[in-house]
This record gives structure tokens, sequence and C-alpha cells, in this order.
């Protein structure tokens, strides 16, 4: 069974028209979901009205319209907007649904807070946070969710169904591992951006003519994560197997390990997460 499957009968509602929520409908619609049961909201018609000629799916200025009806309500606006949008959503949604904010930095106590009403205390709101990336906009993202504790296993499915629509979807244990995904692939795309520039500039230097070393570059980047994932071996066995003794690439490794590659990764990732943390 797919799993946008499980969201089939669902009515889900964006809230946002922006680059997260027209990645996501796209994925969702490519996938069968119903573009009826998808409403997208935002104040001007621009993107939404984009994104319905584009998938089929309906389009309002009414957030709490879309909310009142929504199984899923998908919170794609950003952060600086989420408490002010939270707040008017909060009498309005439907109080079964679940919650699945897309927004970097923003804690799922933060969400339940702004959502609370007297008729339904925060500990009681259901709200799923994820931690996208950018290749989610073609279908290959990868992210992290967490869910409250109020998350029934159904939604906890819906929610991954929504995000598995562009890519990996995997389930953190703590809140706090969401900086760690953030470390990981959240941030990671601009990693290997930074890797790819500097092999390119570096063969540039010895004498290829830039477009050449891109392709090479980019080429050699998308085999070996292809490799890396379709292969029995780890990444390690796969490293020891392209590095023969005494050849050319153990001088590269030999050199990427004399320079502490390993520690100069670690130590970026624990400051990008120390960030997020900061941030939350
Ligand atoms: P965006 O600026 O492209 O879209 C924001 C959308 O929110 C716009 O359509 C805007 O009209 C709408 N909006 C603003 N105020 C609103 C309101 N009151 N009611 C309804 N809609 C309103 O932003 P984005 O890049 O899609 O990011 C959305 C969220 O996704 C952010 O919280 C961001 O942290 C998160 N995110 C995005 C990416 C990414 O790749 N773009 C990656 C990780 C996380």
């Amino acid at each position: 069974m797919s799993e946008t499957n499980l969201v089939n009968d669902a009515k889900i509602a964006f809230i946002g028209a922006g680059n997260m929520a027209a990645a996501i409908i796209a994925g969702l619609v490519k996938q069968g979901v119903a573009p009826a049961n998808i409403e997208v909201c935002a104040p001007s018609e621009g993107n939404r009205a984009r994104l319905a000629s584009e998938y089929g799916v309906v389009h309002s200025a009414d957030n709490n319209a879309a909310a009142a009806k929504a199984d899923i309500l998908v919170l794609a606006v950003k952060p600086q907007m989420m408490r002010e949008v939270c707040a008017q959503l909060a009498e309005h949604r439907n109080p079964n649904c679940v919650v699945l904010s897309v927004a970097a930095g923003i804690t799922c106590q933060s969400l339940a807070n702004w959502l609370a009403t007297p008729a339904q205390p925060a500990e009681n709101i259901a709200v799923v946070r994820t931690m996208p990336n950018t290749p989610s906009h073609i279908g290959l993202g990868a992210c992290g969710l967490f869910a409250s504790s109020a998350v029934a296993q159904t939604q906890k499915d819906q929610a991954q169904a929504i995000m598995a629509a562009v890519g990996l979807a995997v389930w953190v244990n703590s809140e706090d591992e969401i900086n760690i995904v953030t470390a990981v692939s959240g941030s990671g795309p601009a990693y290997f951006f930074l890797v790819f520039e500097a092999m390119i500039d570096a063969a540039e230097k010895m004498g290829l003519d830039r477009q050449t070393a891109t392709q090479l570059t980019l080429q050699t980047a998308l085999g070996a994560a292809k490799l890396a994932q379709t292969s029995e071996d780890d990444a390690v066995t796969l490293r020891k197997k392209v590095t023969s003794p005494n050849g050319t690439t153990e001088r590269a490794i030999a050199s990427f390990e004399q320079n502490k590659l390993r520690d100069t990764f670690a130590a970026a990732m624990q400051a990008c997460s120390d960030r997020a943390q900061q941030l939350a």
C-alpha cells in the first residue's frame, strides 16, 4: 500500500502557499491524493491560484474555514508568522485534526500553546513537527519528524504520508533530536554544495575547464550516493574498496585525514545543532 493511501480520504489544509507548501502539494497530487481534498490558503491570490491551476487543488484566503474542515492541518508559513497564524486559527480549527508544522525552530510546545483554547488545553493538541530540506522540491527530500504526546498512531501515519510524498521521512524519539536532524539533513545540502564548490575550484586550478570539472563532480556525487544507497556494503567498506594500498585514492584520503576532515565535519554539525537549539 502506498503511504499516501493513508491520507486519501483525509481533508488536508495548507496554511501558506510558498515553496514548501508547493513542494508537498506537488508530491501528494503526483502520488494520487485527490486534489479536491487539498485546500491551500494564503492572503494574496498569486501563489495559491497558481497551485490551484497547476494541481487542481482548492484555494482560498480563509485560513479558518479551511482549518475547520481539515483532518490534517499543515502549517507552512515563515517561522516569524507562526504565532499570529496559530492564534487566529485556535478557535476555528477542527480540534481533532493533526497539526503538522514545517517551520524551522518552532517547538511543539510553542505551537500547542498558541493553538490552545479553554476547551482544548495545549497538552491535548496533536502536533507533529518536521524539519524538511530543499531537495524536497524535486521529491528527493530527507526529513525528520517528531510527534507530541497527544498524537495518535493514525495521525502519525498521516503526517508521515504527507512528508513521504517529497522524499524520505523518518521519526526521531525526542524533540531535541530535531536539532541533530537539522545538522544532518536540514542544512546538509549546503555542506555538499560547499564540497562541490571546493572540488570544482580545485580541479579548475589543476587545469580542467570549469564545465568539465562541474559535470564530473556532480555525476560523481550522484553515483557515490546512489551506490551507497543501493549497495549492501556500508560507506566504510565502499571507501576501502576504492582505496588500493599505495594507490591514488589512498593519498587523497590520507591527506583528508591528516587535515582532520572528520573533526571539521563534527565541529560544523555541532555548531549547526547548537544554533538550532538557540533559535527554538
Ligand atoms: P514562503 O515565503 O515561500 O511561503 C510562505 C507562505 O506563507 C506564502 O505563501 C505567504 O503568502 C503565506 N502566508 C503569510 N502569511 C500568511 C497568513 N497569515 N496566512 C496564510 N498564509 C500566509 O516560505 P517557505 O520557503 O515555503 O517556508 C515555509 C516554512 O517552511 C517556513 O516555516 C520554513 O522554516 C519551512 N522550511 C522551508 C524549507 C524550504 O526548502 N523552503 C526548508 C525547511 C523548512
